[in-house]
């Protein structure tokens, strides 16, 4: 195998957070919303998800356990805990931490969402290629890591394909010896956007400018 590096670079996955604030046990409790202004509105009762530990030293939280009361003339129940650590869980904290937790979860189901549709995209545009492409290439592919799908194509030995490609479609292409070595073969690559979709096209051919194009280093 002498296969460039160059294309197996591209935008590297994210490395999972080491922190990651969703990460860990739950627990689901009943909490006192009363606004977060001084003026006097009532309550109102919330189910919330928050972690299972305590924000301030990750010890457990302890167990919750109902409790009713009255205000107002109204009945309203509400968990209640202990935690073993001895911080204290005031319910206007738990309500920024389940908050907080919601706007974590909203920005990766929004990421996750514009994912799916690039990947769309991407198909659509690669079904365009198969249709249109002055050559079929010899390998399509969908390199999906992180947010931004690009396609990959490949022609084997046929630099021509990758121009006519790159001028088929719009992009630029480009040729280098793809090593150091007098005898290296030739890496021509041609990058553009087809339908806003990424894509790189490359081919390695034999250094010398042979009209046959006898063998690659594939
Ligand atoms: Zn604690």
């Amino acid at each position: 195998m002498n296969e460039p590096t160059q294309h197996l670079s591209g935008t590297a996955p994210a490395p999972s957070a080491p922190d990651d604030p969703l990460a860990g046990p739950t627990m689901t409790v009943r909490v006192c919303d009363r606004g977060s202004g001084r003026d006097y509105v009532g309550v109102t009762i919330r189910t919330v998800t928050i972690s299972a530990h305590c924000p301030t030293c990750g010890g457990p939280r302890g167990a919750a356990a109902g409790h009713r009361f009255c205000e107002d003339g109204a009945w309203y129940a509400v968990d209640r805990w202990d935690n073993p650590c001895g911080h204290i869980d005031y319910y206007s904290a738990v309500l920024a931490e389940a908050a907080a937790r919601d706007a974590v979860a909203a920005e990766r189901a929004a990421a996750a969402e514009e994912t799916r549709a690039r990947l769309v995209a991407a198909i659509a545009a690669t079904s365009r290629i198969i249709a249109q492409s002055p050559a079929a290439p010899s390998s399509l592919a969908i390199e999906a890591a992180g947010l931004h799908p690009q396609l990959k194509l490949y022609f084997h030995n046929n630099a021509d394909a990758v121009t006519e490609f790159a001028e088929h479609f719009g992009g630029t292409a480009s040729a280098r010896p793809h090593t150091d070595r007098p005898d290296s073969s030739i890496y021509t690559s041609a990058t553009g956007e087809l339908d806003g979709v990424r894509y790189e096209a490359w081919s390695l051919t034999a250094p010398q400018a042979d009209e046959a194009g006898t063998e690659t280093d594939r």
